[in-house]
């Protein structure tokens, strides 16, 4: 099995790069913020309280991410793997997640994280806002979520540091060549 917690601020390439892996390792794909969209997208009651703090930027409540995750975790563990994008976010979801992954018999084998600078970072999601539409992606809400990332999410790279599992990559360059970068870490776990 092969559990890889992808890393990195908004607008890193995160999404891009998790459905790379995906093709290649076989993995499932677990991002929170694809799963709220998905609410949001369905009116459900978890979508109309996660709306307008995503607009804003800031980050959802543990409960409610914490609640999601297991969810779907324990439905799915029968998977060949999984690769967490965009989750944990905070240093109390990375702690749930451990003894959720515990209970299970399995566990996080690496962070993978992709280091991209602020202003190419902004560059991006007003890209994207522009192609896409994506309601989060308009200035003011890029930079609360940089600055939140930088408050509340870098601590989870710490956490993963502590525990030998930290894997930084360059993340500017080519699509391909961001994920050699990866790949070329990914393969050479649990080798001597
Ligand atoms: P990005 O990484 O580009 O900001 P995401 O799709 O991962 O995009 O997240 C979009 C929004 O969804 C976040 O700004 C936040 O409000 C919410 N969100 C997603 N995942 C989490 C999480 N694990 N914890 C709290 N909030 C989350």
């Amino acid at each position: 099995m092969l559990n890889i917690v992808l890393f990195g601020p908004p607008g890193s390439g995160k999404g891009t790069q998790s459905e790379l892996i995906i093709d290649r390792y076989g993995l499932t794909h677990f991002s929170t913020g694809d799963m709220l969209r998905a609410e949001l997208a369905a009116e459900s009651e978890l979508g109309l309280r996660a709306k307008s703090i995503m607009e804003k930027g800031e980050l959802v409540s543990d409960e409610i991410i914490i609640g999601m995750i297991r969810n779907r975790i324990k439905s799915e563990s029968q998977a060949k793997g999984f690769i967490f994008d965009g989750f944990p976010r905070t240093v109390a979801q990375a702690e749930t997640l451990d003894k959720l992954l515990e209970e299970l018999g399995m566990k996080i084998d690496v962070m993978l994280g992709l280091e991209v600078e602020r202003q190419e970072l902004i560059d991006r999601l007003l890209k994207r806002g522009q192609q896409q539409g994506r309601s989060d992606d308009n200035l003011a809400t890029i930079e609360n979520r940089i600055k939140v990332y930088g408050e509340q999410t870098t601590p989870v790279m710490d956490y993963y540091r502590t525990q030998g599992k930290y894997r930084g990559v360059n993340g500017l360059g080519s699509i391909d060549e961001i994920f050699n970068r990866l790949t070329g870490i990914i393969e050479k776990l649990n080798k001597p």
